[in-house]
């Protein structure tokens, strides 16, 4: 259960950490119909920008967690691609308290209400802008000065997975992807509150 008592909703990036890079229209249109021929994504749907998951969509997932969840859990809600745009912080979505931030100067937790705030204004200003005054030690800090214990990134491009059961992908499928992109990939997760699933 969430903060405000929603379910959790697992959601993936897989990013690069070359912040500045994106891969050219030819790259991203050839990973794409990888993933369409290995049917692991479907149809596209215009009003969202996204694909559905396609028939084959559990092989997207390592096959350790099949043995834990059901064939059911092994697809996704929907996949986009992002490539335009400003540098953001990932993930994008997720609030203080999903995180377990701690201080690199002084090692101490951080507060989530202000780190939440600080968080908000990445949606409105440049990363490189990020200030956050630790409220232990008074150290003026930027994003590389906190521990967020879960993987992190600043990135141009991301395959954006939402609604997932599990962060464990299938290898060998991540390397064939990070292949045709032209840099090793980056998992980053996201928990966020599921509103939407919430009846
Ligand atoms: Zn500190």
């Amino acid at each position: 259960m969430g903060v405000k008592g929603y379910p959790i909703m697992l959601n993936l990036y897989l990013t690069t950490k070359k912040t500045h890079f994106v891969p050219s229209d030819d790259v991203i249109e050839e990973t794409l119909r990888y993933l369409k021929q290995l049917l692991i994504i479907g149809e596209y749907d215009e009003k969202s920008q996204s694909y559905a998951p396609g028939r084959e969509v559990a092989t997207l997932f390592s096959p350790d967690p099949w043995e834990e969840l059901l064939p059911a859990e092994l697809t996704f809600e929907n996949f986009t691609v992002r490539a335009l745009g400003p540098e953001r912080f990932l993930p994008e979505r997720q609030l203080a308290p999903a995180f377990s931030s701690t201080c690199r100067m002084c090692g101490d937790r951080l507060d989530d209400k202000s780190l939440d705030a600080a968080l908000e204004r990445l949606a409105y200003f440049p990363v490189d802008r990020f200030v956050y005054d630790c409220p232990s030690c008074r150290n003026v800090l930027e994003l590389k000065d906190i521990n967020f214990g879960q993987a992190t990134a600043v990135a141009r491009f991301w395959l954006y997975i939402e609604g997932v059961a599990t962060s464990r992908l299938n290898h060998p499928l991540l390397d064939h992807l990070a292949r045709l992109l032209g840099f090793p990939l980056l998992v980053v997760p996201e928990h966020v509150e599921d509103e939407e699933g919430w009846f």
